[in-house]
């Protein structure tokens, strides 16, 4: 055990004041391979004033000079992706591949983000009322603070901070203390870019950060994203204190098998999309609703590709999945596996008692798969977040649907089939903020914007593309005129 992760305070490494860290794991080993420093009050109040006065010179800063600095921190980052990526890898575990092409998922956005001159621009109508103009313009909020999970510690902050930064904002980010290392190097390397010291801040730390930034006069404004419960808690106690709050949590994904698709291609996409990222991915396939007579040949197909899968390091070039973020987090998925035999869901794949030789002590777990999942089983009721994937058998499609509408999470959902109407159907009617047509994992472009319904999202804004914008800056209407003639007029303003 060496190094200590610290945090990035005014445009510089610092370990601050408090006294608490937390062990940083290698996922593949099981050993601390590191520490990190948790903030304390004293932190958050320094990392806050430190973006706030940074705030101020930033917001005033040109479009072109924002746009300028993008541009370069994109060159840096990609320059830097494979640096990025080992860090992910030494404390996710994923595998690199995975890795770089959540780096590559950031990186999108801040492209987008160099776009921002074109998308601040406002509204203009001339003339509204004799020699009278209206234009709108949206400002930056001053200091905003974004807390994320464990599962994508580059492509999630960077949903947020790079749209955040371009609008002219301070952003503090607050990333997982699982995997902390790679937040710390996308601040010098924006830094090398040419930000202004303070513009971004990563405040490491737990629950007691996440609730200083939350609580804070001068932070004007939260984006979360995490699991359901803690969603709910930022929402809450954010709003409460007056901020504007997006807060993503947890999902359960549907995969919907009509009896009309490719079998093999669903098959394909259900194994990639379901054990993908050990399952730590929050668009990860949970669940295949198998409809109409196709369950044996998928189960069967799905099988056979899952028995295949490679699990190793994710440093190994041979891995397919690597191990799963903390041996605490391994239990609990595990403990699902053992529930769900016991409830009566039928093991076809087991992952339990896996680990790699030489890799004893890592938290290991092979994919597993379960057929003639009901919706009462804990296995499907609840996020598991982990290499599991359960198959539900409906009749119909009708059947398929209605099952999707009554689940209380709403990220993400595809539908596999043939037929163009069905999809357009299912597309149509279900209550799913993020939906897939024969595609496994419909993850929307930077250019678009990412949020779920129901459960998956408290807040009506999504992040990044235009929403992410308009999360980040408030809108000001402008009424003009410049009169040459004198009169007073008590009537209230009409036009004419
Ligand atoms: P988590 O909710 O445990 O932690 C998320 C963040 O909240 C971390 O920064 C953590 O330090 C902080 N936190 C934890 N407990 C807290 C508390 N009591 N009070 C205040 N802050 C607290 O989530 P995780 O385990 O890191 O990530 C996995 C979860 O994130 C899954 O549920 C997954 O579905 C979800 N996720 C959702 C999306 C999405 O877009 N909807 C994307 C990625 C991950």
């Amino acid at each position: 055990m060496s190094t200590t992760i610290p945090h990035w305070i005014d445009g510089a490494r610092t370990t601050g004041v408090s006294a608490r860290t937390s062990d940083v794991f290698d996922p593949a080993t099981g050993e601390v391979a590191r520490r990190v420093v948790l903030a304390e009050q004293a932190d958050v109040d320094a990392a806050v004033e430190s973006a706030l006065k940074a705030s101020v010179g930033w917001g005033e800063s040109s479009l072109a000079t924002r746009s300028r600095v993008l541009f370069a921190f994109r060159q840096l980052v990609d320059q830097h992706r494979d640096e990025l990526a080992a860090l992910i890898t030494a404390e996710h575990g994923k595998v690199l591949s995975d890795a770089a092409g959540e780096v590559q998922r950031g990186l999108e956005v801040v492209e987008f983000a160099c776009g921002i001159p074109h998308l601040l621009k406002g509204e203009h109508a001339e003339q509204v009322s004799r020699g009278v103009d209206a234009y709108s313009l949206r400002q930056p909020l001053g200091v905003v603070a974004g807390v994320t999970p464990f599962n994508f510690p580059v492509m999630v902050p960077m949903w947020m901070f790079p749209v955040a930064i371009a609008a002219g904002n301070a952003f503090v980010l607050k990333p997982s203390e699982r995997d902390p290392s790679a937040s710390v190097r996308l601040a010098e390397l924006f830094q090398e870019a040419g930000l202004p010291d303070g513009v971004l801040t990563v405040l490491q730390g737990d629950a007691v950060a996440v609730n200083a930034l939350l609580d804070h006069p001068d932070v004007a404004a939260v984006s979360f994203v995490g699991s359901t419960p803690i969603a709910k808690h930022v929402y809450a106690r954010g709003t409460a204190a007056g901020k504007r709050v997006q807060a993503l949590g947890g999902a359960k994904n549907h995969m919907v098998v009509l009896p009309d698709a490719d079998l093999d291609v669903a098959a394909d996409a259900a194994v990639s999309a379901g054990y993908g990222s050990a399952g730590e991915r929050c668009m990860a396939i949970s669940v295949v609703v198998a409809v109409g007579d196709v369950g044996d040949a998928l189960v069967e197909k799905i099988a056979a590709r899952t028995r295949e899968l490679v699990t190793l390091p994710g440093t190994d070039p041979r891995a397919q999945m690597g191990p799963l973020v903390t041996s605490v987090h391994r239990g609990r998925v595990q403990s699902y596996v053992d529930a769900g035999a016991a409830e009566g869901a039928s093991l076809v794949v087991d992952g339990r008692g896996y680990a790699p030789d030489g890799h004893e002590g890592g938290f290991w777990l092979a994919p597993t798969l379960f057929d003639h999942v009901t919706p009462e089983m804990s296995v499907y009721r609840d996020e598991i977040f982990g290499p599991v994937l359960g198959v539900v058998r409906v009749p119909t499609f009708e059947d398929a649907v209605a099952l999707v509408n009554a689940n209380p999470y709403g990220n993400g959902t595809a539908i596999y089939t043939g037929d163009g109407l069905a999809a357009r159907e299912y597309q149509r009617r279900v209550h799913v903020g993020m939906v897939g047509i024969n595609v496994p994992i419909p993850v929307p472009m930077a250019y678009f914007s990412f949020g779920g319904w129901k459960d998956s999202l408290f807040g009506d804004t999504h992040v990044h593309g235009a929403e992410g914008v308009r999360f980040y800056t408030r809108a000001k209407a402008i009424t003009a005129r410049w009169p040459r003639q004198h009169g007073v007029d008590l009537g209230f303003p009409t036009h004419g």
